[in-house]
């Protein structure tokens, strides 16, 4: 009984669509309040650095370029990012978000995790004056709920 049983299972699992999806052939978007990479509006950001001191892996730096006209560079890793979104809680100046994007993030070394934001000559002139090939810029990149 119990092997007809199991026979019935196995056949009509033949004619089943599988649970699992073919990844990474086929991918499917992550929850939309997933906690992946972080976006930053650099308009919004006084330069106060809170972020920067409750980040529980000291992570984030913003980097000065002209504080009287409010002009930063914000650089964070995202490999030693842990998600705790502690850094968009605290910063009274709505100028950090996470976003679910990026989520399947590989590099060849630590390099490649490094983030930076801001304006695209203020990024360019502080990779030129690091050794940080594998960097990543991106250009002030504005508010995603
Ligand atoms: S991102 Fe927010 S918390 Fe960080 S320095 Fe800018 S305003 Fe302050
Ligand atoms: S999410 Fe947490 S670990 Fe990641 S940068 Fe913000 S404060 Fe740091």
């Amino acid at each position: 009984m119990k092997l007809i049983g199991m026979l019935s299972d196995v056949v009509s699992a033949l004619f089943k669509r599988p649970a699992t999806t073919k990844y990474p052939y086929v991918k499917t978007d992550p929850p939309e309040r997933y906690r992946a990479k972080l976006a930053y509006t650099a308009s919004n950001c006084t330069g106060c650095m809170q972020c920067v001191r409750d980040c529980p892996t000291r992570t984030i730096k913003i980097i000065v370029v002209d504080r009287k006209t409010k002009q930063f560079v914000m650089t964070y890793n995202i490999g030693e990012c842990v998600y705790c979104k502690q850094c968009v809680y605290n910063c009274k100046f709505d100028a950090l978000h996470m976003t679910n994007k990026m989520w399947e993030s590989a590099a060849g070394s630590k390099g490649g995790f490094q983030m930076y934001y801001g304006k695209k000559e203020y990024i360019d002139r502080i990779l030129a004056e690091t050794t940080n090939p594998g960097a990543q810029a991106a250009v002030s990149e504005e508010k995603q709920s």
